[in-house]
């Protein structure tokens, strides 16, 4: 009898090593794959502010290696569940064999367990402390990559490299404590496990000294099951030292699948086609962190459609904010924005933003041709004569004929570099082929020349008749051909009328027109 069960119980253990082994390869997997597509998700629809905040090497690591960690993780949990269902079944059978002996190995186990527990805390905190070091040097190297111009500018080049280079050094000895400690933990098991053997014989003797027959019959096949267990119980430590180092990547994932801290915008419901009669600012305050100062405060503001607005004043005083809470980048801490009398929140956010042709302080461009990036964010299919006529009107259309491939050209991220000027004109372009409802134009032409903007104004004018303009600016050509200017100081909107108005009366336009007018004489 106790062969066989000793047969059953090794069949057992492989049986289920073959089923752990299956499952936990197609959990893990799948577990890792839908973490990093809901890690995108997240990071896709996470509001600005979340992503303004966070480092981007960090992120990119956390969003694209750290689940691979978490199938790891998963796939050594199930493996260890295997281990553990199959020793519960083999201590069963020791208890069948003899009960005594059985609770001494227990006692002997638990003892080892005990001994192990300081070695795998300590292995904790080594495995936390190189994730956080890992993801440290993700993002020093993004940095320094992003920075590399400003950095050879300054040459500071020794000094990101013996940052990095010490970043290196660091995770390299948390690395090799790490390794070195959950390789040994296998020897350890194996010596505890002798130690506990050796003292389970001694038991034995003791237990059965009376019938020297009994000791034998029974000793035997529970040594050899015994014997099976301990490497059962190595493994089982090996797998809790993997699955303890991956802990921490767990829980960095977390913290972006944590939906709390992202401010994600609720989306509203009402689809957005045109806009009718104006948009409007009813005592709108916003500050970027809780308890920071207020970047907007109390605003009050009708903008009439059709009409176009310049907004002036000291670079911090709240332009951009402003701008960006009009297009719901982020929603107001108090207050409201309304878009012909409905609360901006109530509206679908897509639809309206289809409507908004935004150019920003810096263009992005996209690795791509400069057809495809004139024609970016666009639903249907563009013509060659509609991307053609948007840049001419943006004032882009000569020096993109004269490179090498004209408007097939690959421009953006390690494509053809354009200059400052010439990026704003294609942002310019973009933003006028979606033929928007409203038109942002944030420091747009600051990068260009006065007779470009001169012009790139005139078609602006042109194009922006029926429609809403809101231009930041900082040149007074470019005031001057609003209808309304509304100068920003603090977050508030200090003055507010026609330029003709600002300029005869005293307040800041006034000033800043004066100085104007002497810094062209
Ligand atoms: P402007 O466009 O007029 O130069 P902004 O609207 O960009 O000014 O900034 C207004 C204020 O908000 C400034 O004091 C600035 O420091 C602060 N601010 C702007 N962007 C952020 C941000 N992402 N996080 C925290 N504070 C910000
Ligand atoms: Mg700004």
């Amino acid at each position: 009898v106790a062969v066989l069960l000793v047969i059953f119980a090794i069949t057992l253990k492989n049986a289920t090593g073959v089923l752990a082994a299956w499952l936990g390869a197609r959990l893990s997997t799948q577990i890792a794959a839908e973490l990093r597509t809901s890690v995108i998700r997240v990071l896709m629809s996470a509001g600005l502010s979340f992503h303004r905040r966070k480092r981007l090497g960090e992120t990119i690591a956390i969003a694209n290696e750290f689940p691979i960690q978490v199938q790891d993780l998963v796939f050594h949990l199930v493996n260890i569940l295997a281990l553990v269902t199959t020793s519960t079944v083999l201590v069963g059978l020791l208890f069948v064999l003899s009960w005594q002996l059985t609770l001494v190995a227990i006692a002997l186990g638990t003892v080892c367990l005990i001994l192990l527990r300081r070695y795998v805390r300590g292995l904790a905190r080594a495995s936390k402390t190189y994730i956080d070091l890992r993801l440290e040097t993700n993002h020093r190297i993004q940095e320094a990559l992003g920075g590399i111009q400003l950095i050879q500018a300054y040459t500071r080049e020794a000094q990101i490299r013996s940052i990095l280079e010490e970043l290196i050094d660091r995770s390299r000895h948390v690395h090799a404590t790490i390794v070195f400690q959950s390789t040994t933990v296998g020897f350890i098991t194996d010596v505890l496990g002798a130690s506990a053997i050796g003292a389970l014989l001694f038991c034995a003797a003791f237990l059965f000294e009376p019938d020297r027959g009994q000791l034998v019959a029974r000793l035997l096949p529970f040594m050899y099951v015994i014997t099976r267990l301990v490497p059962l119980a190595r493994l089982i430590n090996l797998r809790r030292t993997k699955i303890v180092s991956d802990l921490p990547a767990l829980d960095r994932l977390h913290e972006i699948l944590h939906v709390e801290d992202k401010r994600f915008l609720v989306d509203g419901t009402q689809p957005f086609h045109r806009l009718e009669r104006g948009l409007s600012l009813h005592k709108v305050s916003f500050a970027y962190a809780p308890g920071a100062t207020f970047a907007l405060r109390d605003l009050d503001l009708e903008i009439e459609k059709g009409s176009t607005t310049a907004i002036v004043g000291r670079s911090g005083s709240g332009k951009s904010t402003l701008v960006d809470l009009l297009l719901r980048f982020h929603d107001p801490d108090e207050g409201e924005i309304r878009i012909d009398g409905m609360p901006l929140a109530d509206l679908r956010l897509a639809s309206y933003r289809q409507k908004i042709g935004i150019v920003g302080q810096e263009t992005f461009l996209f690795h791509d041709t400069v057809r495809n990036n004139i024609a970016f964010g666009l639903e249907g299919p563009v013509s060659d004569e509609q991307i053609i006529a948007a840049a001419r009107r943006a004032g882009a259309h000569e020096f993109i004929e004269a490179l090498a491939r004209g408007y097939d050209t690959i421009i953006g991220d390690r494509g053809m570099q354009l200059s400052g000027g010439q990026r704003q004109r294609l942002a310019i372009a973009r933003a006028m082929l979606r033929d928007p409802e409203i038109l942002v134009l944030d420091e747009a032409t600051s990068s260009l020349d006065n007779r470009t903007e001169q012009a790139i104004h005139h078609a602006i004018m042109d194009f922006g008749r029926d429609r809403t303009l809101l231009i930041i600016a900082h040149r007074l050509s470019t005031v001057a051909i609003a209808d309304r200017v509304l100068v920003m100081e603090h977050g508030e909107v200090i003055e507010d009328g026609t330029p003709a108005e600002l300029i005869a009366g005293s307040g800041k336009f006034a000033q800043l027109h004066a100085a104007w007018r002497e810094s062209l004489v």
